[in-house]
Parts: structure tokens; C-alpha cells; sequence
């Protein structure tokens, strides 16, 4: 019958991509262990809006366009806030020149990893440049939705769950071999006009150079991306009443997990300002990829969930995208969805 044969069809595929892709493989099928009542409400508890703004998201409000006196500030934070921690992060900086409508530019992007030899990785991402504008009537362009915001809730994140990141350094040996990655790119903005040329600087760098550095360290037929359980992207969020759609068939499982956590923690009166007609994460069928730093990693099979605010925030791409415009009690739920989201995939 159809079905037999189809179940014997994916038999088959399945063993196939067991033998020669097995990290893939696992990562499809990995389980989430999901948080009770109690390590809901300390998720809650735990993590600080006031302490994010004030020590992650502040120093980030400037111009950072890649080579400014900014991006190197900017660089310079979000090591800083990394460094600091008890978890037992591995920095690196991949700095490159690449052409670019004027001319040979450098740019740096930020990794920042837990046990860089555990097999797999759960990696947060976001892009730390500012889209270079000309200064109008003595403002800048600070690109506090873009994406300034996300990369303050991935430092808020590292420093909420420190203690249970920490933690990995002893279950690594034991298994599960499964850590966590954050990734800052820089260059993710056009310079002129939006091209394939002229974007995403950083993570096609990136991408390309992880699909050639074999992983585990001396690994033959593995690289870095079959390393990548899950690329997380977050972009353009803070401003008020966002809504995400979810993009990708094959991470809808995960997108799944975002509802439900946004759903749970709601029942239990931990959002704020947050209604269910008011939903952030919507899965109302794939729309249309957006271009962002996740295209280089897709293209190259990486799964991926692509947490951007569509429609665009009202401020994108204007001088408004200020630190005036953002909503704190959205940025706050945010953070303790996403905060719930990573110690369920690495089992925390
Ligand atoms: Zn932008």
C-alpha cells in the first residue's frame, strides 16, 4: 500500500541520515525537557529588565556602523558582559575585510561559546552593527530595535542563567553532549542599497568559514554548521505588541514550544500587559523568508527559527528606532520566553 511503502521509503532515508549525517539527525529529534510551575516562576523572578537596560542595553545605544569608534565600543561591551560571568564562555572575534560599495571595509564578529568541543549547539543569535545613516539635524541612527535590543537580551539571558550554564561545564562529560552558542554578527546592514554584495557581511563570512572547520575538533566528514542544532535569530524587537510568525516546516516544533511557553507563562500571571488576542508568537501558516543573517546558514541546511517583529516595527529604519520608542514590559516577557525556551532544549 501507499503507506507501507512510504514507511519503508522513510525507514530508509532515516538510516541513511543516521549513518552519514548523525548530528543532524539527532538534532531533529532532540527533546525539550519542559520546565514545571515552580522553575517557571523562578524564570520569572530571575531575570531584571531594570539591570538589562541600564547594564546590557544603554551602552549599545550609539552608532556601531562596522569599522565606527562604535562598533569597537560596542565590541568591547558585549565582551565585557560575557567575560564577567561564572559560566565558562570561550570568546572569539572573526575579524575579516570584505568590498564594499566604498571600498574595503573591516568587520568583526562576536562568538561567544560554552564547551566549544560538545557536539552540538544551541545557537542564539542577533547582529550588533547599526545601519549607517548620515547624521540629520545632530541625531544618529541607533538601531535600538536593530538590534541592539536582541543582543541586550542575549547578554541578559547569559547573565539570568549563569548559574545553570555554569552547570554544563559537569554535565558535558556525562552527556548530554549539548551546549549553548551566541553569535553577534556584525555587517548584517547594507551599506548603499540592499544586495547580495552589499549585506550580511558577517554571517556569509561566517557560515562559509564554519562549513570548512571540521567539528568535533579533527572530525572528518563534520563541520561547525552540523554542530548547529538550531540557529535562533532574533531581530528587530522592542517595540510594543510585536508579532512573530514562524517561518520554517522544519523548525515548527520549536516555534510550538514558543507558543506554548508564551501560553504557560500567561496562565500563571507571569506576563505583564500581555493578552492572548495579543499573542506574540503566531503560527498562521509560512509566510515569505525575509532576508537576514540566517539566509547563509539556511541555504547550507542549518534549522533555523527566525524571531523577527513582522510587520517591521513602525520606527524601522528611522531615527526614531530610539531607545524612547521601546517598550519594556514586551522586552521583559521576551526575555523570560526566550529565557524558558533554552534551559528546556538543554535541559536545565
Ligand atoms: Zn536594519
Amino acid at each position: 500500500t501507499h503507506s507501507s511503502e512510504s514507511a519503508r521509503t522513510n525507514g530508509k532515508l532515516s538510516m541513511c541520515l543516521l549513518t552519514e549525517i548523525n548530528l543532524e539527525w539527532f538534532g531533529n529529534y532532540h527533546q525539550p525537557a519542559l520546565l514545571n510551575v515552580s522553575s517557571l516562576r523562578q524564570v520569572a523572578e530571575g531575570t531584571s529588565i531594570s539591570e538589562m537596560w541600564q547594564n546590557d542595553l544603554r551602552p549599545l545605544l550609539i552608532e556601531r556602523y562596522p569599522g565606527s569608534p562604535g562598533s569597537f565600543a560596542a565590541r568591547q561591551h558585549i565582551m565585557q558582559r560575557i567575560q564577567r560571568l561564572q559560566a565558562d564562555w570561550v570568546l572569539e572575534v572573526d575579524t575579516f575585510l570584505s568590498q564594499t560599495p566604498y571600498g574595503y571595509r573591516s568587520f568583526s564578529n562576536i562568538i561567544s561559546t560554552l564547551n566549544p568541543t560538545a557536539k552540538r549547539h544551541l545557537v542564539l543569535a542577533c547582529h550588533y552593527d547599526s545601519k549607517y545613516f548620515p547624521h540629520w539635524d545632530h541625531r544618529v541612527f541607533v538601531g535600538a530595535t536593530d538590534s541592539a535590543v536582541p543582543c541586550a537580551m542575549m547578554l541578559e539571558l547569559a547573565r539570568a542563567l549563569d548559574k545553570q550554564l555554569f552547570s554544563l561545564k559537569v554535565s558535558v562529560s556525562l552527556l548530554p553532549d549539548l551546549s549553548l552558542q551566541l553569535i553577534f554578527f556584525d555587517g548584517e546592514e547594507a551599506f548603499h542599497l540592499w544586495s547580495p554584495q552589499d549585506s550580511l557581511y558577517g554571517s556569509r563570512h561566517l557560515a562559509s568559514k564554519m562549513a570548512s572547520t571540521p567539528h568535533p575538533p579533527g572530525a572528518r566528514d563534520t563541520n561547525q554548521l552540523h554542530g548547529m542544532d538550531l540557529l535562533v535569530l532574533l531581530d528587530l524587537i522592542g517595540a510594543p505588541y510585536p508579532t512573530f510568525p514562524n517561518f520554517f516546516p522544519n523548525t515548527a516544533r520549536w516555534f510550538g514550544r514558543l507558543e506554548a511557553i508564551e501560553h504557560g507563562l500567561h496562565e500563571l500571571g507571569l506576563l505583564k500587559d500581555h493578552s492572548s488576542e495579543r499573542r506574540y508568537f503566531r503560527n498562521y501558516g509560512y509566510g515569505g523568508v525575509i532576508q537576514d543573517d540566517h539566509i547563509p546558514f539556511l541555504r547550507r541546511g542549518v534549522p533555523v527559527l527566525h524571531l523577527i517583529s513582522s510587520p517591521f516595527p513602525e520606527v524601522w529604519h528611522t531615527m526614531d528606532d530610539n531607545e524612547e520608542n521601546l517598550d519594556r514590559t514586551t522586552i521583559d516577557n521576551l526575555n523570560k520566553i526566550l529565557q524558558v525556551f533554552v534551559l528546556e532544549y538543554l535541559h536545565l
